[in-house]
């Protein structure tokens, strides 16, 4: 009844809060939280152009907001404010960040609802994914809030009486933090959560077809009182971010970047970084191989394929993409795979509760999926099961089983980001490691093995920075979040999450007798 009567003094201060009637009917119960402007030095403000870009529901294509489309100058004043506020901010005790980040999380909880109705409008996740992604994305503000009291320095027993050697670790500075569209919130809080809680202050450029989410984040930290420049919201469209993605990666007073998307624009952000010597965190595309041995639990398997390949539509960076099955197994997993997908599989706009399936994000990923489908099948693979776009139209497309694949196929090659299962019939452990390792990236591997010394075995010689064994959900705050090869480097969440914003400096005391 309180959040009722604030949420509707809200909407009399701010009428332009009613163009979010995409949300009537959903339940929303607190609107103050929903901006159409970026977050700037602790202000809610335009692009100085006064140039908007708009947000859409890709379950219906309907515009559900305008954003600031912001560009260098922008870009720089959210730099300024940065900066000005890290000299305070990095002064602060692990403790005072310790209760902001706590407040902050509390807040995230308190409207998890509101922030899930947000995420399903403007990414199209089923709702109850976007309750479990918020979930997921507030825990790194609890798990930062703990983190910030133990970033620890050391002191090293030192080789000569008369000097004594300690390291302590310091806040790097401002840091961007770069953003994807696919866990709009989480990607955000994981980075946001590490920086804070080591002293750094941020800006954020979340993706253009998500910024919705980002701005509810960062009004929340508004609410916890984290003061005015700690954290910065800049939104852009498409044609504007690479100028603004240069001065993120360029500016003197940046001293770091973090960055989850893909591969190509991972690596240009890099070779910008490498000007000033940035220290940069790239969580990059994955192309996850999922193996199922003949010993495996079918049923553990079956599930863990699901989750793995078809949540958020199959458009995560840890989707299962290549997947590899034993042939003593391989016909009832084939079986029950189409089963299972036929059965439990509900396709539609994010908002039906029965849906567990939601659209693509965009137009060019519907397009990217269909070409790699219908490449795929051009070069022998067979469709066993869906194959085009859904008859709802849009931006749906059938969850797909791909047969008879070969590692030269663009289904096996490039990472699908879709709801597309690409199946590999394969004999020994020897041949499929070969197959698995046999690929650039390196970020999720999964296998499913009753057999103890195989687990092991696979374990270690699979090149993927994070395992799934004998589960197809890994991802959690207190897990170390990374890739290796070209999926990326640095690690996020876990106690390693605040190592991308933090340095050693080391302290030689001497002349002690
Ligand atoms: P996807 O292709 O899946 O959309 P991207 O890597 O293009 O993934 O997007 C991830 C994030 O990177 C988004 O916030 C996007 O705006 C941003 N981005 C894209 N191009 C650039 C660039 N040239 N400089 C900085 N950021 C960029």
């Amino acid at each position: 009844m309180r959040l009722l009567k604030q949420s509707r003094r809200v909407l009399q201060l701010h009428p332009h809060l009613l163009k979010f009637d995409f949300l009537k009917g959903h339940g929303l119960r607190y609107a103050s939280f929903l901006h159409q402007e970026a977050y700037i030095g602790g202000k809610w403000v335009s692009a100085s152009s006064g140039k908007t870009f708009t947000v859409a529901n890709p379950a219906n294509g309907k515009v559900i907001g305008h954003v600031p489309d912001m560009a260098e100058e922008d870009t720089q004043a959210a730099i300024d404010s940065a900066y000005e506020a890290f000299q305070s901010w990095k002064r602060t005790t692990a403790k005072e960040r310790s209760i902001l980040l706590r407040k902050w999380y509390d807040l995230m909880e308190a409207h998890k609802d509101d922030l899930a109705l947000i995420l399903t409008a403007e990414a199209g996740k089923p709702l109850a994914e976007a309750r479990g992604e918020i979930g997921y994305g507030s825990s790194f503000l609890e798990w930062f809030a703990e983190e910030a009291k133990r970033i620890y320095g050391e002191v090293v027993p030192s080789p000569a009486s008369s000097k004594e050697m300690i390291f302590i670790r310091e806040p790097i500075g401002v840091v961007s933090l770069i953003t994807p569209w696919n866990f709009p919130n989480a990607m955000i809080t994981r980075k946001a959560g590490a920086a804070l809680a080591s002293g750094c202050t941020c800006v954020i450029k979340p993706a253009e077809d998500t910024p919705l989410s980002a701005l509810a984040i960062a009004d929340l930290a508004e609410k916890a009182g984290i003061p005015p420049g700690v954290v910065n919201v800049v939104t852009a469209s498409r044609p504007n971010t690479p100028a603004v993605g240069n001065l993120l990666c360029t500016s003197p007073k940046v001293a770091g970047v973090s960055f989850t998307g893909s591969s190509a624009v991972g690596k240009l952000l890099y070779r910008l970084c490498s000007t000033g010597i940035k220290k940069i965190g790239l969580e990059l595309g994955g192309n996850a191989p999922f193996i199922v041995f003949n010993s495996a639990d079918l049923n553990k398997a079956i599930e863990g394929f699901l989750v793995a390949k078809f949540r958020n539509a199959g458009q995560t960076c840890i989707s299962a993409n290549r997947i590899y099955v034993q042939s003593g197994i391989y016909d009832q997993f084939l079986a029950a795979c189409k089963e299972a997908i036929s059965k439990r599989l509900v396709i539609g706009d994010g908002f039906s509760k029965e849906v567990n399936v939601g659209p693509l994000i965009n137009q060019s990923q519907i397009n990217k999926v269909e070409g790699l489908v219908n490449d795929s099948v051009k070069m022998g693979a067979e469709l066993v099961l869906g194959g085009k776009r859904h008859d709802l139209g849009g931006l749906f497309f059938e969850p797909t089983i791909l047969t008879q694949v070969s590692a030269e196929m663009p289904c096996i090659r490039e990472e699908i980001f879709g709801p597309v299962a690409a199946i590999q019939k394969f004999e020994t452990e020897e041949e499929v490691l070969a197959m698995a390792n046999a690929c650039p990236h390196g970020l999720a591997g999964y296998f499913f093995s009753q057999d103890i010394s195989q687990v092991w075995r696979v374990a270690r010689r699979l090149e993927t920075g994070m395992i799934g064994i004998n589960e197809g959900l890994i991802s959690a705050a207190e897990a170390a979040f990374g890739g290796i090869k070209e999926s990326g480097i640095g690690r996020e969440g876990s106690r390693h999450g605040v190592d991308d914003y933090t340095h050693i400096k080391y302290l030689c005391m001497g002349g002690i007798n």
